[in-house]
């Protein structure tokens, strides 16, 4: 199955949302769209349910319709597509994790005190979350990302790191910290030599360049070259909200990794993770 000749069949996005969280489609549309588009294996990552999410909390849990409807799928296209069943696990959110493929291990939130602050929001949002938690002192708020996310493995046994550098959303119109110093870079650098030999995968993540926050994905090259160094592996997603960029920036995404000194990437398979080329 993995000597596809044909160019799609190199491709495999194991982020994408559907309507059962924040996507625009349902999980059928996605597929339709896929097979249409010649691309022979997907893996849908649907949110984690998150109670103390403003957004999300008051919709309530829809996972097991979720689950159900994927594996619905799976079994109505299997002649057609390789479908898979992940969740995009925030890490607060401990949900049940039996019964997936893949988990992708996630930081949307802080913990400050006894509050859930979310920091995936827009610009003024973030501003706030720094103004109010610490004391205006963007480098801070940085740092607390990293050592949140460096406890992801004390919180179930994940597949991948979810978009490394999150905490860098906005930086290319507003700078809360800088991203090229030593002290923020070191504080990055803890958080893989943490992760290290813990979660075997990280994500080169275009999904915000597609919804043009940025121009480049998750992580920084600075970070993924860290993370080459160390050994870890990596999967290219779009973090797909919208069918129409289920393959994002793929093309361009190989030859940032092929620069930063990658020959391989991974893919799900029905025997788990495995490399495959690079070209
Ligand atoms: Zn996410
Ligand atoms: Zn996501």
């Amino acid at each position: 199955m993995l000597t596809a000749s044909t160019h799609n069949n190199n491709i495999q996005n194991l982020h994408t949302h559907t309507k059962y969280c924040d996507g625009a489609d349902t999980p059928e549309e996605v597929v339709l769209y896929a097979i249409k588009k010649g691309i022979s294996s997907i893996g849908f990552s649907g949110h984690s349910y998150m109670s103390y999410s403003k957004t999300f909390g008051p919709l309530g849990d829809h996972t097991e319709e979720y689950k159900n409807d994927v594996l619905m799928l799976k079994e109505k296209y299997k002649d057609r597509m390789k479908i898979y069943l992940g969740l995009e696990v925030d890490m607060f959110s401990r949900p049940d994790m039996q019964d997936y493929d893949y988990l992708i291990g996630s930081v949307h939130y802080l913990k400050i005190g006894e509050e859930y602050v979310c920091f995936d929001t827009d610009a003024s949002g973030v501003n706030s979350v720094i103004q109010k938690h610490f004391n205006g002192n963007g480098m801070e708020y940085a740092k607390e990302y990293y050592r949140t996310l460096a406890q992801l493995p004390e919180f179930g046994s994940f597949d991948i790191i979810g978009h490394f550098d999150i905490i860098t959303k906005h930086s290319d119109r507003k700078s809360f910290f800088d991203t090229t110093s030593k002290e923020y870079l070191n504080a990055a650098f803890e958080a893989v030599a943490a992760l290290k030999g813990k979660i075997p995968f990280f994500e080169l993540n275009t999904g915000a360049i597609a919804r043009g926050y940025r121009k480049d994905p998750y992580p920084s090259t600075d970070i993924i070259k860290e993370l080459k160094r160390q050994g870890f592996g990596v999967v290219i997603t779009s973090d797909c909200h919208n069918k129409t960029m289920i393959d994002y920036k793929f093309d361009d995404a190989s030859e940032l990794l092929k620069a930063c000194g990658f020959k391989e990437k991974y893919y799900i398979t029905e025997n788990g993770f495995t490399a495959v080329p690079i070209w």
